[in-house]
């Protein structure tokens, strides 16, 4: 029998491909903002209802870009339940990550637990839509504004996921997305990132092409996180396919739901916001029936993720080590089923009898 994983990246009929290739030919055209690039720019924009967005080559280096156009220094406060590029982008912009426990319902940073660590230096609030679930952005914004901090959202998972009918792309200064090829929706690799200011959105456009070009010479620091026409050609074939995609996933999701829904705890979504299903955590009652389930579904070839573990706050050797309950007790007992586009019904049956039948 096929393996099953956790994801299988999207593939739209070769040919649609090859089309936006032959243009790649005729433009003879490959890289810095070329036609296509600023073609799916565009087509994002008017998709997800935002302004102020550039299509850059990762969701890693999405986040560089958000901590240096906002000039961030000092202590920035995280969530220890993410992926690691949440944390090493703190860590490798000079500033010092300081997490804040997690929600043990939503699993996003709890907002009643971020004033307490705020000291004067900190600059900034960085936290996970994990699993696409927003953020209770309100209150994150009004704790930011009472001590003057910066919001920035690691949004890597929250494609198209809308809040109250807007963007969730739209809340925090900077929000920053993944288009990599795990993702919801995937350009191969490729990233986003959203400003909310028109001045910080120009600074990230500098940023990306290795800073502000003068006659003179360079007169900015900058990067290079452009990303090229081949990348931008598969999102806008991608693209296409995304209410299909949401589709399939939402009857996989539908499923799971149904068949485990006594057995397993799940993540409590944001009553006000939009599901995209980009993955499909489940919490087990122990880390021990966690690891039976995990081996049972590899010995029938089926291969899940232990999604986020462990703990961010606990296992980084270029951190001190912090322990916090509830980031670590949900690390150890979250499981991250099969879910895409190929997946059948049928396989997601399947996935939950032989789960039902460890527990
Ligand atoms: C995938 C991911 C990233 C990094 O995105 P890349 O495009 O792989 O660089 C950052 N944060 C989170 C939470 C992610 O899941």
């Amino acid at each position: 029998m096929d393996k099953i994983f956790v994801t299988k990246p999207f593939l739209a009929p070769r040919k649609e491909y090859d089309a936006y290739v032959s243009k790649i030919w005729d433009n003879q055209w490959l890289t810095n903002m070329g036609p296509l690039a600023v073609e799916l720019e565009n087509k994002l924009c008017e998709h997800l209802k935002v302004e102020n967005l550039l299509y850059v080559s990762n969701g890693t280096i999405a986040l560089h870009m958000a901590i240096k156009a906002l000039d961030l220094k000092g202590e920035i406060i995280t969530t220890p339940f993410s992926f690691v590029a949440t944390t090493n982008s703190i860590v490798w912009e000079g500033c010092t990550p300081v997490f804040v426990d997690i929600n043990a319902d939503n699993l996003n940073i709890n907002p009643a637990k971020i004033e307490e660590a705020i000291t004067d230096k900190t600059t900034t609030i960085l936290s996970t839509h994990i699993f696409g679930n927003p953020c209770d952005v309100e209150a994150i914004q009004k704790i930011a504004d009472k001590h003057n901090l910066k919001v920035i959202y690691d949004a890597a998972h929250a494609f198209g996921v809308k809040l109250n009918g807007k963007s969730i792309f739209e809340f925090g200064d900077i929000s920053t997305c993944s288009l990599h090829a795990t993702k919801f929706y995937h350009t191969g690799e490729g990233g986003l990132v959203i400003a909310k200011d028109k001045e910080v959105h120009k600074k990230l456009g500098y940023i990306r092409n290795h800073g502000l070009h003068e006659k003179e010479g360079f007169a900015s620091i900058g990067t290079n996180a452009k990303n090229s026409e081949f990348h931008a050609a598969l999102g806008l074939v991608n693209l296409n396919y995304v209410g299909e995609i949401l589709e399939k996933r939402q009857q996989i999701a539908a499923i799971y739901k149904l068949k485990l829904q006594d057995n397993v705890k799940f993540q409590t979504w944001n009553t006000d916001a939009s599901n995209n299903y980009c993955y499909f955590p489940v919490i087990f009652k122990t880390e021990q029936e966690l690891l039976r389930v995990k081996e049972h579904l590899e010995q029938n070839n089926i291969f899940t993720r232990r999604y986020f573990y462990p703990s961010l706050a606990s296992s980084l050797p270029y951190l001190p080590t912090i322990h916090l309950p509830i980031s670590e007790d949900i690390s150890k007992r979250c499981l991250c089923l099969p879910i895409y586009f190929d997946l059948s019904l049928k396989d997601t049956v399947r996935i939950c009898d032989l789960i039902l039948a460890t527990i």
